[in-house]
């Protein structure tokens, strides 16, 4: 097992892609690239050669590099199974229960729908890295596109249980909107509110607020707190199921 070297790529307007080095192999991929030309070169700059690219799920804004990168590298490009139809120049799946390496470093995978109903997550214990698409956001989760709110809640379930230092990098800086929605479903808690101040402070001087570590996101995402008594007496459905609060706050950021 190995540690990975994780650099962040901004993309587009508010996209990240990610490299992840093996430093032991010098295999890298490119994760999640919406486009080809600022990932190459953010490659070149380490003086790392691009070997694979990672998908989490078929989106433009995350595929839309796929391309690029594998004529310019030869790199193999690597998707969710039930996404191979729709991910451009897909070589290779990933499934849950199967374990995928990159060189010496090993990702457990998660099937994680809602957002789309093929979306995937890769989890480097050894790197305590996280990779989770449109799924989880920092202080938010994705939208749904292709799924239920029964799939999603399941879905943020499954990374919710990973360690309090597991480190969430997703596809967007969204955080700063994310907290303001959050403020206003969850006016009265101390750990959102604290957070939300260095978010803004983060964003003011254009600094990233991702990766975000999971203990944090327990705290104060409202997105995994749907079975939190306290939250769901705060949008007004104490003693309802857990799923039944979680559709009602993704329905309120549908409309926020
Ligand atoms: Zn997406
Ligand atoms: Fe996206």
């Amino acid at each position: 097992m190995a540690k990975l070297r994780i650099q962040q790529v901004p993309c587009l307007k508010d996209n990240y892609a990610y490299l992840l080095h093996c430093t032991q192999t010098g295999a890298t991929a490119a994760l999640d690239p919406s486009e080809a030309e600022p990932v190459l070169e953010a490659a070149a700059a380490q003086g790392w050669r691009i070997s694979h690219v990672l998908n989490t799920h078929h989106h433009w804004d995350h595929v839309g590099g796929n391309g690029g990168i594998k004529s310019a590298t030869g790199a193999r490009v690597v998707g969710p199974e039930p996404d191979r139809e729709r991910i451009p120049e897909i070589d290779e799946t990933v499934a849950e229960g199967r374990p995928f390496r990159l060189g010496h470093a090993e990702a457990e995978i998660f099937f994680i729908p809602g957002h789309t109903r093929g979306h995937m997550a890769f989890w480097f214990p050894e790197s305590r890295a996280l990779f989770c698409g449109d799924t989880l956001f920092t202080l938010g989760c994705g939208r749904l596109f292709e799924g239920t709110p029964q799939q999603m809640w399941a879905s943020l379930l499954k990374l919710r249980a990973l360690p309090d230092d597991a480190q969430v990098h997703c596809g967007h800086e969204y955080t700063e909107s994310n907290a303001r929605f959050a403020l206003a479903i969850d006016p009265d808690n101390a750990a959102l509110k604290r957070r939300a101040e260095q978010v803004k402070a983060a964003r003011a001087e254009g600094r990233p607020t991702v990766p975000a570590g999971m203990a944090e996101e327990r705290a104060t995402n409202p997105f995994l707190r749907a079975d939190d008594p306290r939250l769901a007496a705060a949008v007004g459905m104490a003693g309802a199921p857990p799923v039944q609060v979680f559709a009602e706050i993704r329905r309120r950021k549908d409309n926020f």
